[in-house]
């Protein structure tokens, strides 16, 4: 395979698992797009471990588009992917954006225009989702209420992976050797220059969120353990003051033994205090333990993902798709 003369300006990095229609719908759309804004580009569809035709799909549009596929050997969540699409992203800005039309095309050429005014990550806050229950609403609302309250860096809500990443801020991000990411904590702590857009979420187009319940509390107990040590260090304040209350009760208890006498019943205070002691220590060891495993999630030091196999379009198509100002009614 013969090498890149020119990095594109462009990259654009598309994570997908069990995307086989949007794709087909939305890498046509987002060729147009790319190409209509006059720079040179490409498409990164990274296919996370896809059990359904979205593979076939990819392979089916480098026929007539300027995509490359990046297969990952199974599915590594899409953080992982992300991951995966921006190693292999050689533009001078990149693009990243869900492959479910869930972003809007509109936005491209805006973040465009802001990255060439100087800034240097420029995101998409979403307005309330819509395709979210109450409870989900409002359990992310609490998540990143919790979050800006405990995170060493402001993490905004509802600033997600939509966005556009300069060079310089993928080679920061590339050079976090981390396991355990949490990519909207990571944006914000790679720092740069940033502007917020703020958009309409669209629908979902075909199929559904991967993103269950169970999938958003892992990904909530990994952004608030990789970005804060204040459930660790909560226990030592709690202790202290469970201990000082106890000083200060064995102190009362003496007291009234010497001046009252002996005193049988206090069993049930005794049965409370143990319940609610082993249940702190418990819960204790059990925060303790997150963090355990993720110190031992970074010492096996295993690769966040692996590529199967990278296909890049041919090199005919990529011909066509080239110096795109000149072409059609779009020339005049
Ligand atoms: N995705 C992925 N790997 C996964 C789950 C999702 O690459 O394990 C991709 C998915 O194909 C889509 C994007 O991540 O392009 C967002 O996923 P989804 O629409 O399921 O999440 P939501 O929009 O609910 O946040
Ligand atoms: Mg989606």
């Amino acid at each position: 395979m013969a090498p890149r003369h020119v990095s594109p300006q462009v990259s654009c990095v598309v994570p997908a698992y069990n995307e086989e229609r949007n794709l087909l719908l939305l890498i046509p759309r987002l060729a147009d797009r790319l190409k209509s804004t006059g720079r040179s580009f490409e498409i990164i569809v990274v296919d996370d471990g896809s059990t359904d035709g979205t593979v076939e799909s990819v392979r089916g549009l480098q026929d007539s588009h300027p995509v490359t596929l990046v297969r990952l050997s199974r599915n590594f969540g899409k953080e992982n992917a992300i991951t995966a699409g921006l190693a292999r992203a050689h533009g001078e800005a990149v693009i990243l954006m869900d492959a479910d039309l869930q972003h809007p095309l509109d936005l491209l050429e805006r973040y465009l225009e802001l990255w060439e005014e100087g800034f240097e990550m420029v995101y998409g806050v979403r307005h309330e989702r819509a395709d979210q229950g109450w409870l989900l609403r409002h359990l992310s609302r609490l998540f990143y209420r919790l979050l800006s309250a405990v995170a060493s860096v402001p993490i905004p809500r509802g600033a997600g992976d939509f966005r556009l990443l300069d060079r310089k801020v993928v080679d920061a991000l590339q050079n976090l050797p981390e396991r355990g990411r949490f990519m909207k904590g990571l944006y914000s702590w790679v720092g740069f220059k940033s502007h917020a857009v703020p958009f309409e979420h669209d629908n979902r187009h075909a199929g559904v969120s991967t993103f269950n319940f169970r999938r958003l509390f892992r990904l909530a107990v990994t952004g608030i353990t990789a970005f804060s040590d204040l459930p660790l260090r909560i226990w030592t304040g709690v202790g202290a003051l469970i201990s000082t209350v106890a000083i200060l009760y064995a102190l009362f208890i003496v007291g009234r033994t010497l001046v009252f006498g002996v005193d049988l019943p206090g069993w049930a205070t005794l049965t409370v205090s143990i319940l609610f002691l082993g249940g702190v220590q418990i819960l204790s060891v059990g925060v303790l333990g997150e963090y355990v495993a993720r110190i031992f999630e970074e010492v096996k030091g295993r690769p966040n993902y692996i590529v199967a196999e990278e296909i890049e379009p041919h090199t005919e198509v990529l011909a066509d798709w080239e110096n795109p100002a000149a072409t059609g009614s779009e020339a005049l």
